[in-house]
Formats: C-alpha cells, sequence, structure tokens
C-alpha cells in the first residue's frame, strides 16, 4: 500500500499486532487499513452422477478444468454469489443442494466456499471465461489438469463423501499452491 485510501497521504507505516498480524497504518489521519482475506464461491455442479467442469480462457491457469466460482460481491449472500457465479461462467441455472467445503489458501488470502449443486438442464454458454463445459464421470476427473487445490480439494472429498455415504462438511487449507 502507498496511499492512503482516506486521506491520500503516502506516510503509510507497516505496524505489527500480537507479532503476527501486519497493520497498515497512515500517520497523517490516523487511519488502520486493514487486509482480510477475500471470500470465493462457487459450485460443485453435478448432473446425471457427473460432475460439470469449466475449462478456463483466461489466466490465471488458462486451458485448466475449474469448478464455477469467484469473488463474493458486496451485498449479496454466499449463495446468491455461488449461483450467480455459475451463471456467469456457464450460462446454466443451478440448484444449491448444500455447503460441501470450505478451504482456506493463506498464500492467496482468500477462503473458498462450494456449494454442492444440481444443474437443471445442460443449456450452457461458453464466454471469453469458459472456453469449453464438460460432464466428468466420477472415474475419469482430469486430476493433473484441474486449475487450484481448492478445487481439488473439493471433488476429492465429494468423491470421497460418495464412497462412505456421508454428508459431511469439508474443512481444508493448505500454504502449498498450485
Ligand atoms: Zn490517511
Amino acid at each position: 500500500m502507498n496511499f492512503c485510501s482516506k486521506c491520500g497521504s503516502d506516510d503509510i507505516h507497516l505496524k505489527m499486532e500480537q507479532e503476527r498480524f501486519v497493520r497498515y497504518v497512515c500517520k497523517a489521519c490516523g487511519t488502520i487499513h486493514y487486509k482480510n482475506p477475500l471470500m470465493v464461491v462457487g459450485c460443485l455442479p453435478i448432473y446425471e452422477q457427473k460432475i460439470l467442469l469449466c475449462q478456463r480462457g483466461i489466466q490465471p491457469c488458462k486451458g485448466y478444468w475449474n469448478l464455477p466460482a469467484g469473488f463474493m460481491e458486496m451485498n449479496e449472500t454466499v449463495t446468491q454469489g455461488a449461483l450467480r457465479e455459475a451463471k456467469e461462467e456457464t450460462g446454466l441455472d443451478m440448484e444449491l443442494i448444500r455447503l460441501h467445503s470450505i478451504y482456506t489458501s493463506r498464500k492467496k488470502n482468500q477462503v473458498m466456499l462450494h456449494f454442492l449443486a444440481k444443474v437443471k438442464d445442460l443449456d450452457y454458454e461458453l464466454n471469453e471465461e469458459t472456453v469449453a463445459i464438460e460432464l466428468f464421470d466420477f472415474n475419469a476427473i482430469p486430476w493433473d489438469q484441474l486449475a487450484f487445490q481448492s478445487n481439488i480439494f473439493a471433488i476429492q472429498n465429494y468423491l470421497d463423501s460418495l464412497s462412505k455415504n456421508t454428508q459431511s462438511l469439508f474443512i481444508g487449507d493448505s500454504l502449498k499452491e498450485n
């Protein structure tokens, strides 16, 4: 941070709080500029015992397969955000079943929520962000072509939950990122 977003001063100082948290403090106006993780919301779309994945047309991880997800906007709920992102990236209306996984990336400063979602029909639309949409059998997930650790986490745990016949909420985190 170079300038204070409140008063425009460049007199920004770093301060440690509880010896762990970095704070950006404006010496001119005294404002503390907190930096907190961002929320990413998305869907794990299921259609007739298959998982719907989107092929990314943009960086990062262009060409890799992704669950539809994106940053939560102000003035929306997590469920509205997940449905909006699914609609934006696939053109599809989905029906949320339940919250499936929460994944914290400390490296990216993001928290990713994935909701299990039922795809109602396959009348999808591609766009700049999504250049292909495919349904994958549970035993044919393109593991080495999946974008982001959070996707791997969500899909692996979904398949595990099917084999164990549970409906757990999966909570994970990692400092390692692909
Ligand atoms: Zn200031």
